[in-house]
């Protein structure tokens, strides 16, 4: 086992808003139907590699306890140090951050030995979307056919990017984007209830993330990013501005920032305001941020700062000041003063 989730607390219970889904999963394990390919899909900061980190350290647990991992037991410490033989992890690695054919290899060698404490042995492959095609290709049989004792866990931010034959071999649990309530209720907890409130809508409803968030600083630094973004698009600042704003930003979490902060402004536009230049404005700048991303998702690995630059100017020239520029123009074209 390797990776972040080396020393853990004794007991990893799953988040509140997921008590349904883990009753049915230990419903069936009950039942002897669990099924041995899980593929656990929901949204990045939602919970759903907690979601597999419990039900890994349950299954591997000696003698679990209400319905959680002992936290006391032999295999528990194990999988709290990050030592257990018969749990393993795949993570990204890399600069291109994928999980490359010769991870799944030895993921598969794995499955294949008997399990060192006898209880069972899981792999926990988180993202999943991250395996390479010939990654993805090499665990097929594995899946259809996992090694008896041997459960295969998946987790996805994004489940239409995996392969359909990787998806169809497992049996698919989702997770939506858990209610406000149950999130505010776990992040308010020894926490400012209002600091929790604006932490959840900065992270788009996404508790984890706002729980990130909440850390020290990081709220306020989230606060002005985002107030930089709406500047820009509300023509209050110019583009090399808001992009040293946000120089701190990754790649990936700014095309995210852009995006919630595009969706939200065409959120409050009426009807004829969507058919406005502002309002097409928007929509032909999220779908250019939405191209973008996806294309980093997918394993394109542009010059952050280059791909920073011509996204910002691209949305100034469209919605920012140059945009007010380029309509006082048109109203002083040539034709207007004839
Ligand atoms: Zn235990």
């Amino acid at each position: 086992m390797t990776g972040e989730s080396s020393s853990l607390p004794p007991v990893t219970p799953p988040l509140p808003w997921q008590h349904a889904a883990w009753e049915r999963l230990l419903a069936s394990r009950k039942g002897g139907s669990l099924p041995h390919a899980l593929l656990l899909a929901g949204l990045p900061g939602t919970g759903c590699e907690r979601f597999a980190l419990a039900l890994a350290r349950y299954l591997l647990c000696a003698a679990p306890v209400q319905g959680t991992n002992c936290g006391d037991c032999k295999a528990c410490r194990l999988t709290a140090s990050g030592a257990h033989g018969d749990f393993l992890i795949l993570e990204p690695t890399g600069k291109g951050q994928v999980i490359p054919v010769g991870q799944v290899r030895d993921a598969i060698a794995f499955g294949a030995q008997t399990p060192g404490l006898g209880q069972c042995k899981v792999l926990l492959i988180a993202p999943a979307e991250r395996m390479n095609a010939a990654a993805a290709n090499a665990l097929l049989k594995t899946l259809e056919e996992p090694p008896a004792n041997t459960y295969l866990l998946l987790v996805t931010g994004a489940e239409s990017r995996l392969p359909a034959t990787v998806r169809s071999r497992c049996q698919v649990l989702r997770f939506p984007v858990p209610a406000e309530d149950d999130c505010l209720s776990w992040l308010a907890e020894g926490r400012d209830q209002e600091a929790a409130r604006q932490a959840l809508a900065l992270a788009a409803g996404r508790p984890l993330r706002a729980a990130e968030l909440l850390q020290e600083g990081e709220l306020a630094t989230a606060t002005k990013q985002r107030a930089a973004v709406e500047a820009l698009l509300g023509g209050r600042a110019a583009a090399p501005a808001v992009d040293a704003a946000l120089a701190d930003l990754p790649l990936d979490a700014f095309l995210e920032l852009l995006v919630r902060v595009l969706q939200d402004a065409l959120r409050t536009l009426s009807p004829a305001a969507l058919r406005s230049p502002r309002g097409q404005g928007l929509f032909a700048c999220l779908d250019e941020v939405q191209g973008a991303a996806r294309a980093v998702a997918a394993g394109a690995n542009p010059q952050p700062e280059l791909a920073r630059a011509t996204l910002l100017g691209g949305l100034e020239a469209r919605l920012g000041e140059r945009a007010a520029d380029a309509r006082l123009r048109s109203v002083f074209s040539p034709v207007t003063r004839l």
